[in-house]
């Protein structure tokens, strides 16, 4: 066993030798420093190459006296644990020196030795823990200051729910104001309305065991009326004796940034490069769900219309691509001006497009099929130092429910442009709809 060094500050000799002698047959080897005073114990510590391993301390010294002496040596030794030596068995007297900051306390009137020794081991082994989280609680709160993360506790039984300065300030509350939510109820008022099912649900899930962790990502309201995206995450940390909960702690964390960059990620994903409009990948997932909405109600009416430039090969040999790419971006904008904020144009690729018209018979879709032709018909590109004019052939079709594929009204619309194509160019065609193609085939 390692040798203890322990500094014994007692001002009565006799008390001192008891002492001393308890700890020679107490079975360990021991470096015994003896002090009479606290300004006796910081000189000897200025003179110890180390911190002791422990402190045994009277409490009634010459230059101090009661509770005060523990406070006033901790803080001249801040690194060593402290056995307080009293006097007297008095339980309450006990437990205000273990508040004031021993570690542990002897009785001095008939001190064993191997109490001593306990007692010291154990003072030890309490402040390494307690420094231990001490360090660790230092190491969390750096973490939480500096990563903004937000701090909340929740009591199921009262509903009243603390919040740190950071989490009331993610959501505009300064520290001193007194309107920030007190509740959870409160604070479920501040949710955004398509979140809370979602809240309340990964909330009850958790709190009813199903879930280990409560988690989710959800919007709340900032005190000036915008939504602010945060990350939540919490756990139960107290039951009552029937093990019904009572109590949650967790954090928040204000993730809007990351959500702003989700968001143009899924943009720029969504969107072709050149026009701004739909990609091909984002403009059949509209018609999957579009698809979906005819199947579903007999009454609803959906259109698309497919468009193909015409000659446009001849229009990049004579003017050059970039003239071409240019007329495609004024193409886009001059249909898009056209259309309603519910259409969804698309470019599928090269100088192929689609329009799909949400709630919209043959009879309207025909009608901005025409429309749209016409406006490219008049429309006039500066490039080159010239004023091109392109047409454009538009294939229409409407969406059924006999489609066996989602696409499958693109595939009619596909013929009809075909049919447009043959035609002449410049000109609208109706395909025929699933039914009659299914009779003609037969
Ligand atoms: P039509 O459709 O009337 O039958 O004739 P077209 O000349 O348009 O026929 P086709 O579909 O064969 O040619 C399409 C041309 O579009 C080929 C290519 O030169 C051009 N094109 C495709 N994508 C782009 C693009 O992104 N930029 C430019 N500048 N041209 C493109
Ligand atoms: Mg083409
Ligand atoms: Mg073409």
């Amino acid at each position: 066993m390692q040798t203890l060094s322990v500094v014994l500050v007692e001002d009565e000799p006799g008390d001192a030798g008891l002492i001393r002698y308890g700890l020679k047959f107490s079975g360990g080897e021991h470096d015994v420093d003896w002090v009479t005073s606290l300004e006796a114990l910081g000189t000897q510590l200025q003179a110890m190459t180390a911190a002791p391993d422990v402190i045994l301390l009277d409490l009634n010294l010459l230059d101090s006296s009661g509770l005060d002496t523990i406070s006033r040596c901790k803080a001249i030794a801040t690194e060593t644990p402290i056995v307080v030596l009293t006097g007297h068995d008095d339980m309450d007297f006990s437990l205000k020196a273990l508040e004031a900051g021993a570690q542990d306390y002897l009785i001095k009137k008939g001190v064993e030795a191997d109490a001593l020794l306990r007692a010291m081991r154990y003072a030890m082994e309490r402040h390494q823990l307690e420094q231990r989280l001490k360090e660790s609680e230092e190491r969390m709160t750096a973490a939480i200051e500096g990563g903004g993360l937000g701090i909340w506790e929740w009591n199921l039984k009262t509903d009243a729910c603390y919040t740190n300065e950071r989490l009331r300030k993610n959501v505009g509350f300064d520290a001193e104001d007194e309107t920030a939510p007190q509740t959870l109820s409160a604070w479920m008022a501040r949710t955004h309305p398509d979140d809370t099912d979602a809240v309340d649900e990964a909330l009850k899930r958790h709190v009813k065991g199903e879930e280990k962790r409560y988690e989710i990502e959800y919007r709340l309201k900032h005190k000036q009326g915008h939504w602010v995206w945060v990350f939540e995450s919490g756990h139960v940390v107290d039951r009552d004796s029937n093990g019904h909960p009572e109590r949650m702690v967790g954090i928040l964390q204000d993730i809007s940034s990351r959500k702003e960059m989700e968001e143009q990620l899924r943009t720029l994903a969504m969107r072709d490069p050149l026009t701004g409009l739909f990609n091909r990948r984002s403009f059949m997932e509209t018609m999957d769900s579009e698809y979906g909405r005819v199947k579903r109600h007999d009454d609803y009416h959906a259109s698309i219309l497919m468009l193909d430039i015409d000659h446009f090969k001849q229009v990049n040999d004579t003017y050059g691509h970039a003239a071409g790419d240019e007329i495609l971006k004024h193409f886009a904008r001059t249909i898009s001006h056209t259309l309603r904020e519910n259409d969804v144009f698309g470019r599928l690729g090269g100088e192929e497009f689609a329009i799909l018209l949400p709630d919209t018979e043959r009879e309207g879709s025909a009608y901005v099929a025409e429309k749209v032709r016409a406006a490219i018909a008049a429309m006039r590109v500066q490039a080159e130092g010239k004023a091109i004019r392109i047409t454009t052939s538009v294939g229409m079709a409407t969406l059924s429910a006999n489609d066996k594929r989602p696409d499958g009204a693109l595939a009619r619309a596909d013929a009809a442009l075909y049919h447009a194509k043959q035609n002449g160019r410049n000109r609208v065609e109706q395909a025929e709809s699933p039914t009659d193609a299914s009779t003609a085939h037969a």
